[in-house]
């Protein structure tokens, strides 16, 4: 009997990766993201490609539906889709601080509720939930992100206990900075919530961080497979660990998050971006 996945987010990145690398390991792969266009290449490597948008409620239903109906099984649930709604807190507007958590959140949970009944009909299940070390440590103008994140963390930890019983496994992977998308994407959000204020030099410093972990030749960050493979090797393991760090530099900065004082690791990503020596505007006389 072949092992069924859902891949959410596979458009691109991550979750492109985690897909072929479940095709690899023997899965029956379903890749699900709102650009099926750009799954063509996931299509020709025998991959099923369903069209998701997390946040819309028919969507989600009927993605796993399908699924059911097609192959009558889930064993593996990855929850990858996501984005990064970096930019200012004072000048983000709520309804898009309200969208990040539709997507990063809302979406994983929605997709979790549905794939829960059919996973202890069958006896068991895993879900992984790709969170980030940004979910254990904050960067600067990344305040609605972070609080997604740190929110996918605490709701994972709930569930692993609540389906422990029903032999569902519940796992974090955290990647650290990882060349996807998702870096220009993050700055696009950071340049568009800032201009013309007074953060606007901020803003670009952190833009212009952010866009270069997504550059192909960038040295900051890994390839999103290093990601892909932790995932599909999860996927096989019978008694997984409760959380991955994946990528560079997940771990040393979950380590130095827990080791030092808040304001010592504030100054260690404010210089990390490069914003610690920057001052506010003068004030209008
Ligand atoms: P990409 O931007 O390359 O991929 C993001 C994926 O999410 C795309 O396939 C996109 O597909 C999908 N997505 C976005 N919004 C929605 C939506 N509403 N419904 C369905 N799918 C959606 O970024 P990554 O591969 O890097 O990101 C994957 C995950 O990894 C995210 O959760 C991200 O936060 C996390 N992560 C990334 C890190 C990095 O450095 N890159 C570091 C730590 C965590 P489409 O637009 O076609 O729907």
């Amino acid at each position: 009997m072949q092992r069924v996945a859902l891949v959410t987010g596979a458009s691109s990145g991550i979750g492109a990766a985690a897909a072929r690398r479940l095709k690899d390991a023997g899965f029956v792969v379903y890749a699900a993201a709102r650009r099926v266009e750009q799954m063509s290449s996931l299509k020709d490597a025998g991959i099923e490609v369903l069209c998701l948008d997390v946040t819309d409620e028919t969507s989600v239903s009927t993605a796993v539906k399908t699924i059911v109906d097609r192959s009558a099984r889930l064993d593996v649930l990855v929850n990858n889709a996501g984005y990064g709604s970096y930019g200012v807190i004072e000048t983000t507007p709520l309804g898009e601080g309200r969208n990040q958590f539709e997507v990063n959140l809302f979406g994983l949970a929605r997709l979790t509720q549905l794939v829960l009944p059919v996973m202890r009909e069958q006896g068991g299940g895993t879900v992984i939930n790709v969170s980030s070390m940004g979910g254990k440590l904050v960067a600067p103008l990344g305040g609605w992100y972070h609080a997604s994140k740190y929110g996918v963390e605490a709701f994972s930890d709930a569930l692993r206990m609540e389906t422990a019983p029903f032999g569902i496994r519940v796992v974090i992977v955290e990647p650290g900075s990882i060349r996807t998308q998702w870096g220009t994407i993050a700055a696009e959000h950071v340049r568009g919530s800032t201009r013309s204020t007074p953060y606007e030099d901020m803003a670009e410093q952190v833009a212009k961080n952010l866009a270069t972990s997504a550059e192909p030749t960038t040295r900051t960050a890994s390839d999103p497979d290093v990601v892909g493979r932790a995932i599909a090797r999860i996927a096989q393991t019978r008694r997984p660990r409760t959380r991955y760090r994946v990528g560079l530099g997940a771990t040393p900065m979950v380590f130095l998050r827990w080791l030092l004082p808040d304001r010592a690791f504030d100054s260690l990503v404010r210089r990390a971006f490069g914003v610690h020596r920057l001052t506010a505007p003068p004030r209008p006389a």
